[in-house]
């Protein structure tokens, strides 16, 4: 049951029919795990908190740096050298008293990345590297979580949900193997523009909020934006058989 200061406080998203207070009650049962509060994890991570999302995991081991605040919304000239996961829950607290925040100071790695997936139902990878996203992908197949994964570098983007429950491909099907360079620190090496990271940090809140409420999202595609034409496509995501995660590859 929603509280009056709830129903007030969301009234504009309960107002949409296929949303209503059923999606309202979704979002403050949910539990989503954020990797990453950089680019994509602001954005992310502040409509998340909003919009009433009831627990938020937080996950990112770096401090905030000077160079982040051009796009790192979530943080600000207060939060220099301060752990990303910690500096965003301060301004998350502020934001939505009700949503219960984890901490998680780290890079999740192993049992403590395991740990952190379970019973959570939705992973967002706002992450920014390969290494990560391969050990995300690993870990929410074993726990059977849906892992929603946004990237972005210079003025292109993209995003998509693997959701391999229902037979979808996972993000190792896509990528099978590891750029020869690890896109690690690729906006230190390649550029980027703010608006370019909250766009696709947006797109990643709304994805999982339609998800969590259980509306339609993007399946079995991904998006790819090209910010600087503003034109978009969308690849068909095929589950591969042959997959080294999901499919006949993987290890026993
Ligand atoms: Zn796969």
């Amino acid at each position: 049951m929603l509280t009056e200061s709830e129903l007030a406080r969301y009234s504009r998203q309960i107002l949409l029919p296929d949303f209503d207070i059923a999606g309202q009650e979704a979002l403050g049962r949910a539990c989503v795990l954020i990797v990453g509060l950089g680019g994509l994890g602001s954005p992310a991570a502040l409509y998340l908190a909003a919009g009433g999302v009831g627990h938020l995991r937080l996950a990112d081991g770096d401090t905030v740096e000077l160079s982040n605040l051009q796009r790192q919304i979530v943080h600000d000239e207060a939060s220099l050298g301060v752990n990303k996961a910690r500096s965003a829950a301060q301004r998350l607290a502020a934001l939505n008293s009700t949503t219960q925040l984890h901490v998680l100071a780290e890079c999740l790695q192993g049992r403590a990345l395991a740990a952190a997936i379970a019973g959570a139902d939705l992973v967002v990878d706002a992450s920014d590297s390969f290494a990560t996203r391969y050990a995300l992908n690993r870990a929410c197949l074993e726990a059977g979580v849906p892992l929603l994964s946004a990237a972005a570098v210079r003025l292109e983007g993209q995003l998509a949900l693997f959701d391999t429950r229902s037979g979808g491909a996972c993000y190792r099907c896509l990528y099978p193997l590891a750029a020869a360079e690890d896109q690690r620190n690729a906006c230190a090496e390649s550029g980027v523009l703010g608006p370019v990271v909250g766009i696709l940090g947006s797109l990643l809140a709304l994805e999982a909020v339609k998800y969590l409420a259980g509306m339609q999202t993007l399946q079995d595609e991904v998006l790819m934006l090209d910010l600087r034409t503003l034109a978009q496509y969308r690849l068909r995501l095929q589950r591969r058989p042959e997959c080294s995660d999901c499919g006949s590859g993987a290890a026993p």
